[in-house]
């Protein structure tokens, strides 16, 4: 066989260590799961099963089924049946769990009855981040990321999706029934027999029809106009930047900008972020425990009541504003080209114009002032400027707020970097953690118990990291 490492014949008999604990090293991570599971008052927390019951079969205690579950998510096997034959099998998590392998069904119950407790358990952890004095730096990240939830795309119906699959069937329907009349004026032998097959495929076409008849009705009831057969719970989302779309989930983190551990999370059933800085940054805000707050996010978070929000709750809000001007995109002078002059409360156009304050109207519950002078029928600039008779610049009457953010964005040129290389991580992370499907529960109520295992596995693994197994346990003994 020439110098290779030889392996050890199977047969042979060895003087194996005399307990589980000689296999499980100082440092391996199973350890700190042991010991802060330990450390957790899980009746406080909620966890359904604390007491035993007088009679019947004992119950699990929910400690070892928690560290079953966390040991699960922190290596990748978050099915129930797969945690069952790791429990068996694997000697870190028979060390874990005491050597219990309870099977899958109480395993997967388990999930399911505690989601409230076991989101409780992902705060605690931050507490426990805050009480080791990890965020003295008070900046994080704010971010959404659409993770795919157990539905096909072609088990989501929104009214235009139902309108173009019955406009598919019927053009299906319309050939087959030109093809059966071709076939009717045939006298060949084979006429016959085609016309059965097609007289079948249009007869399979009308059932396919009355069924999107009744999914169209389904789907004008809903709420939001949408149906989602697998997960009910699951929205048609469109993915930022690449245009495609999914069913899924929008999961938002708040992530700290030191030490990259997920602060705060919320899993929403919608596509937009644009309502979300505010509550996330409070959120995050809390659970570091501090006075005031830097969060920073892309610009699909820019909204200014959000923004003025923030200033209401000592969060300072650093957001780029999205270039949204029909103006510019048609090549004309953008809003951006239009310069306020606080102290006289006008704008100074490109063309040196003062553009003064006319009236003031509500839209979209939003208070807005109306601007322009009077000299631009007679300006050099006219055609770049509008297609009007004037142009009209409309503040909103918090605008100072959003001018502030635009102001402190430019002193700080590097908050759109750290943004990427805060919260990008994390996301990539959880997503090759979670595999291709993402989630494996339905219902937002149970994808909200799964986010919080992921995340809670993802921020134990930034803490080993940062401590070391041993440090961390005696920090979370103290
Ligand atoms: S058209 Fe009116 S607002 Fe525009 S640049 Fe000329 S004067 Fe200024």
């Amino acid at each position: 066989m020439g110098r290779f490492v030889e392996c050890a014949d199977r047969r042979q008999d060895f003087l194996l260590p005399a307990s589980l604990d000689d296999y499980v090293s100082e440092d391996n991570p199973v350890r700190a799961v042991d010991a802060f599971i330990d450390a957790l008052d899980l009746k406080a927390l909620g966890f359904a099963g604390m007491t035993p019951a007088e009679t019947g079969r004992p119950a699990y205690h929910p400690a070892t089924m928690l560290k079953i579950y966390l040991y699960g998510y922190l290596n990748r096997v978050q099915s129930s049946r797969r945690l069952e034959r790791e429990a068996g099998r694997n000697i870190e998590l028979m060390w874990l769990a005491g050597r219990l392998a309870p099977d899958f069904k109480t395993i997967a119950n388990f999930r399911q009855a505690n989601g409230a407790a076991i989101r409780a358990v992902c705060s605690q952890f931050i507490g426990l981040c805050r009480q080791l004095n990890l965020f003295t730096r008070a900046v994080v990240a704010i971010d959404g990321s659409k993770m795919k939830a157990v539905n096909n795309r072609d088990k989501n119906y929104t009214a235009a999706k139902v309108q173009s699959r019955m406009k598919q069937v019927q053009d299906n329907i319309d050939r087959y029934l030109e093809e059966l009349d071709r076939a009717d004026r045939e006298e060949s032998d084979i006429a016959e027999p085609k016309a059965a097959r097609l007289k079948e495929k249009i007869g399979r076409l009308r059932d396919q029809m009355r069924a999107l008849e009744a999914r169209e009705e389904e789907v004008r009831l809903a709420p939001d106009q949408q149906v989602s057969l697998t997960d009910p719970d699951a929205r048609a989302m469109t993915s930022a930047g690449r245009g495609t779309s999914i069913v899924g989930y929008n999961l938002q983190a708040a992530v700290d900008a030191q030490h990259h551990l997920i602060v705060a999370h919320e899993l929403l059933n919608i596509g937009s972020d644009r309502a979300q800085l505010s509550t996330m940054a409070a959120k995050a805000k809390q659970a570091m425990g501090v006075d005031v707050l830097d969060a920073i996010a892309d610009k699909g978070y820019f909204k200014g009541e959000e923004i003025r929000a923030c200033e209401g709750i000592g969060v300072t809000a650093f957001v780029p504003r999205p270039l949204t001007s029909g103006a510019k995109a048609r090549g004309r002078f953008g809003k951006q080209d239009f310069v306020y002059v606080e102290q006289e409360n006008i704008y100074r156009c490109p063309a040196g114009e003062r553009l003064i304050y006319r009236y003031t109207s509500v839209e979209a519950d939003m208070t807005l002032h109306s601007y322009w002078t009077s000299n631009c029928q007679t300006c050099a600039l006219h055609d770049q400027c509008t297609t009007g008779k004037e142009r009209r610049i409309k503040r909103w009457e918090h605008e100072a707020v959003v001018e502030a953010m635009g102001r402190r964005l430019d002193r700080k040129p590097e908050a759109m970097r750290i943004r990427r290389q805060t919260v990008e991580h994390p996301f990539g992370t959880l997503k090759a953690w979670m595999g291709s499907t993402h989630f494996l529960m339905k219902t937002l109520k149970n994808v909200r118990t799964e986010v919080s295992l992921h995340i809670l596995a993802y921020n134990l693994k930034r803490l080993i990291a940062i401590f070391g197994v041993q440090p961390l346990i005696a920090a979370m003994q103290t």
